[in-house]
């Protein structure tokens, strides 16, 4: 059987930093665990736009369609912010999900012990905090037609409208339900059905959808609530499901429980494909981080822990996953610190390539 195959698509700032240390650890698995894959690399973003002109060739397109998983580092900087619309490099991001149908948007919130003083709440309501947030990603407010902004009256008018179809509510319900499923077997559903039609569709679609899963707690809340129970007792949560917008700000709210940007991962996942694997799309929450890019300080464990979520979701490895997340949260209690995870007693900073270096060295110890 040949092996799994992975486009690798660094992008710009420090996405090739972080990258160069993923791709040791895709290296440790072909070496130490007779896990390889068929990796191939290629541009996106202002990479790509400084040599083909687009944030995105068809090509690399083409090659993303094909490959079992991507895995994207970060794109944007600032040499690319005058550019025209269309060719920014968000463009090859947002091309990518919507042409892999990438409609269901993974986003974890996990608090690794070692790190429970970054969070904003006090160390007792995060430590140990394992939740999920599944975002729709490909429909709703961001999408729906008519929108624009208008005259009437001679007065403009701001339009957007939240439109859902029964069956994008019901493939993401279902995408949640499945890792529900796999982890502590409860899932919230948020909408606003107190004041929106597409809410009260929303909450009877995902009920209809649980007869398929009755070992699965289902609840329901409002939006605004679950905003306010995210901050108030986040551990409540497993899985957490909603729309595009509802998502895009709960699952920044909840990302924040944990502290750094640059521990955060994250997955898109699309419909399975003939060999029954997901379209799937696993990067970095962050962004390019032009401040401090090319100083070797990039904190590279967001994108190691995006490919750990290739591992489990993609690859059927779970165990695999558990033993890099397992040498992670190792490092971290044994000190290991890249500059954004300083805290106020200070110490001296691991860089990108040492932080590398101590969770591989973790990886030997797994074995
Ligand atoms: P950012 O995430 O790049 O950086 C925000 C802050 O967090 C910066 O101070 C940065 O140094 C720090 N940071 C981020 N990741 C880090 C890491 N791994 N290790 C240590 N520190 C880290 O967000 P921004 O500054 O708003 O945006 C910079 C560029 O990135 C813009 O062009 C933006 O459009 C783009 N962007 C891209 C993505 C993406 O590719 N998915 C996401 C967000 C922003």
């Amino acid at each position: 059987m040949s092996n799994p195959s992975l486009l690798i698509l660094p992008g710009d700032g420090i996405g090739p930093e972080v990258m160069t240390q993923v791709k040791r650890i895709i290296d440790w698995y072909g070496e130490k665990r007779d896990l390889a894959f068929d990796v191939s690399e290629d541009l996106v973003g202002g990479a790509a736009y400084d040599k083909h002109g687009v944030p995105l060739s068809d090509e690399t397109m083409a090659k993303a369609q094909e490959v079992d998983a991507v895995l994207l580092g970060a794109v944007g900087g600032p040499a690319y912010d005058d550019l025209d619309f269309s060719v920014k490099p968000e463009r090859g991001l947002l091309r990518l999900r919507k042409e892999m149908d990438l409609f269901a948007n993974l986003r974890p919130a996990q608090c690794f012990d070692a790190l429970a003083d970054f969070s904003s709440l006090k160390k007792e309501l995060v430590a140990g905090l394992d939740i999920m947030i599944v975002r729709e990603l490909t429909s709703g407010i961001y999408f729906g037609e008519p929108r624009g902004i208008h005259i009437e009256d001679n007065m403009r008018i701001g339009v957007n409208t939240q439109r859902y179809t029964e069956a994008e509510i019901e493939r993401g319900a279902r995408a949640a339900f499945e890792l529900a499923m796999k982890r502590d077997k409860k899932l919230c559903s948020m909408e606003k059905a107190n004041v929106m039609e597409s809410g009260i569709l929303w909450r009877d679609v995902v009920t209809e959808v649980h007869a398929d899963y009755p070992e699965v707690e289902l609840s329901h809340m409002y939006a605004d609530n679950g905003a306010m129970q995210l901050v108030r007792a986040p551990k409540q949560f497993d899985v957490i499901y909603t729309d595009n917008l509802f998502g895009d700000i709960l699952s920044d709210c909840a990302a924040m429980l944990t502290g750094s940007l640059g521990m955060l991962p994250s997955a898109s996942l699309g419909l399975p494909m003939a060999n029954g694997r997901p379209k799937a799309m696993y990067e970095p929450v962050h962004g390019s981080a032009p401040d401090i890019t090319g100083q070797g300080k990039a904190n590279p464990i967001a994108c190691i822990l995006s490919f750990a979520m290739a591992l489990r979701y993609s690859f059927d490895e779970g165990a695999e996953a558990d033993r890099l997340e397992a040498a992670i949260e190792k490092v971290l209690a044994d000190g290991a610190r890249t500059g954004d995870l300083m805290g106020p007693e200070g110490g001296t900073p691991l860089s990108t390539v040492e932080m590398g270096d101590v969770i591989l060295a973790a990886l030997d110890a797994s074995l």
